[in-house]
C-alpha cells in the first residue's frame, strides 16, 4: 500500500498538465493510465481558437477559452523549459472561408458576433482572403481572419509533458486504475487490477470519456461524459512546399471542415462528430467527406500523401462545458467532460484543479470562473437519487 498527496487517474492532455502543475506546487503525485500520452489528445488537431470555435449560447465558455489561450505562451515556455523539447506551439491565425454565398451570409453574421464580444475577428473579400492564402479554391466567397486563434502540436506537446511530469518527480504507473476506494463518504485512494492499493489524500477523476466507467464511483455522483467520436486524417506534402499559413476552417454544406497547417509539410484535416459510444472504427465515409469538403477549400490537398486515418472519442457533457472541481465526494475532484475544447483548456483546467487540491483563496479571476462554471454541481449529482 503507498500513499501519495494526489492520484490522477488519467493521463491524457488534462491529467499529465494536472499533475505536473500539483507537483509543481509541492504535492507529491502518482498519475495512473496504461498509456500515458495517447489517449483522445493524441489524435486532437491542436486548434487553440477560442474566436473561431465561439458557438451562439456559449458566451461562458468563451470566456474560459480566451482565459486559457493566454495563459498558452507562459504554459509552453514552462514546458519547454522542464522537458527541453519543443511543443510546436505556433502563432499561426484562422482563416475561415465561406464556399458558397449561403456560407458566406452564416460567416457574416458570426463575423458580427464575434466582433460583439471585442474578439479579434476581420471581415476579407474573396481577394484579401486569397492574398493571405494564395492556394485557396478561386469559389471562395470571402471570410474571417481570427488572428489570435493559435495551433499547437498535440503530440509534441503530450511527449513534453509526459517528460516534463517524470521530471518533476511525478509517479507514473503505466496501469489502468480498477476502482475508486471510498469510506465514510471520503475518498480513499484506488484499487489496481492485481488488487494493490493505492491511498491518497485526493484523487482526480482525469480519464476523458471513460472518466464515467470507473467502478467505486457512487452511482449518484458518476459524471455524465459520454464519448463523441471524432475522425480526423493526416497529410503529407514537401516540407519545402507552403501550400497555407493560417489554420483554414470552412463550412461545406452545412459540414465544417479545418486543415491545420503544421508547418513542415504536415496537415491535419478533420473532423466528424458522431455519437457512436465507444467505437473508434475508421470508416471510408469519413475519410471521403472529409477529404470530399477539405478539396473545397484547397484543392492542392490532392497532392498530399494521406498518412493516417484515427478515430478519437471527445469526453462529451451535457452542456457541452466541462466538469472541474469537487465533485462532491470529498476528496474526489473532476478534471473531465473538455469536449472538442480539451487541448485549448488545459492551462486553465490544470490551475482550477491544483486550486482545489490545495484549498486555496482563489484570487485569479478566470479560475473562479472556471470552478464556478463548470462545477460538477450544476449536473445536481448530489441530489440523483
Ligand atoms: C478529432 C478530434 C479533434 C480534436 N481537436 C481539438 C482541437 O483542435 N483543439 C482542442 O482544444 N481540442 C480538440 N479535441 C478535443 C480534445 O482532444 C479533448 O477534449 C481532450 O483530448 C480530452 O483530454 P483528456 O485528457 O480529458 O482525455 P484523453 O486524452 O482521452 O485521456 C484520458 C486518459 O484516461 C485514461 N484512462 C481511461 N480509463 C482509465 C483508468 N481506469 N485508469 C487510468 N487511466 C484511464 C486513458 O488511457 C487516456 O489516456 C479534438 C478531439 C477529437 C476527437
Amino acid at each position: 500500500m503507498t500513499h501519495a498527496d494526489t492520484l490522477v487517474v488519467g493521463g491524457g492532455i488534462i491529467g499529465l498538465a494536472t499533475a505536473f502543475r500539483a507537483r509543481v506546487s509541492g504535492l507529491s503525485v502518482t498519475l495512473l493510465d496504461p498509456s500515458p500520452a495517447q489517449g483522445t489528445s493524441r489524435v486532437a488537431a491542436g486548434m487553440l481558437a477560442p474566436v473561431s470555435e465561439l458557438h451562439y449560447g456559449e458566451e461562458r465558455l468563451l470566456e474560459m477559452n480566451i482565459a486559457s489561450a493566454q495563459l498558452y505562451p507562459s504554459f509552453v515556455a514552462e514546458l519547454e523549459d522542464a522537458s527541453g523539447r519543443n511543443v510546436g506551439y505556433r502563432r499561426c491565425g484562422t482563416l475561415i472561408v465561406a464556399v458558397d454565398p449561403g456560407d458566406k451570409d452564416i460567416l457574416v453574421e458570426l463575423c458580427d458576433y464575434q466582433r460583439s464580444f471585442g474578439l479579434e475577428a476581420t471581415w476579407l473579400d474573396s481577394r484579401d482572403c486569397r492574398s493571405e492564402e494564395p492556394f485557396l479554391a478561386p469559389r471562395i466567397q470571402g471570410g474571417i481572419l481570427a488572428s489570435s486563434d493559435h495551433q499547437v502540436d498535440t503530440r509534441k506537446l503530450l511527449d513534453a509533458l509526459l517528460a516534463a511530469v517524470i521530471n518533476a518527480g511525478v509517479r507514473v504507473l503505466h496501469e489502468p486504475a480498477a476502482e475508486l476506494l471510498v469510506q465514510h463518504d471520503r475518498i480513499e485512494g484506488v484499487r489496481l487490477e492485481n488488487d494493490d492499493t493505492l491511498r491518497a489524500a485526493s484523487v482526480v477523476l482525469a480519464a476523458g470519456c471513460w472518466s464515467g466507467t470507473l467502478a467505486g464511483i457512487p452511482s449518484r455522483l458518476a459524471p455524465p461524459v459520454r464519448p463523441v467520436k471524432g475522425q480526423i486524417l493526416r497529410l503529407r506534402g514537401p516540407a519545402d512546399t507552403t501550400y497555407l499559413t493560417h489554420t483554414l476552417r470552412g463550412v461545406v454544406n452545412g459540414s465544417p471542415v479545418y486543415i491545420v497547417p503544421r508547418g513542415d509539410g504536415r496537415m491535419v484535416v478533420g473532423a466528424t462528430s458522431e455519437e457512436r459510444g465507444f467505437d473508434t472504427a475508421v470508416t471510408a465515409g469519413a475519410v471521403h467527406d472529409i477529404l470530399r469538403d477539405a478539396r473545397q477549400l484547397l484543392p492542392q490537398i490532392n497532392e498530399l500523401e494521406l498518412i493516417e486515418v484515427k478515430a478519437g472519442l471527445r469526453p462529451g457533457s451535457p452542456d457541452n462545458a466541462p466538469l472541474v472541481g469537487d465533485s462532491g465526494l470529498d476528496g474526489l475532484v473532476f478534471a473531465t467532460g473538455h469536449q472538442r475544447n480539451g487541448i485549448l483548456l488545459t492551462p486553465l483546467t490544470a490551475y482550477a484543479v491544483v486550486s482545489c487540491l490545495t484549498s486555496e483563496t482563489q484570487s485569479d479571476a478566470s479560475i473562479t470562473n472556471m470552478l464556478e462554471y463548470c462545477s460538477p454541481a450544476r449536473m445536481n449529482l448530489a441530489m440523483k437519487p
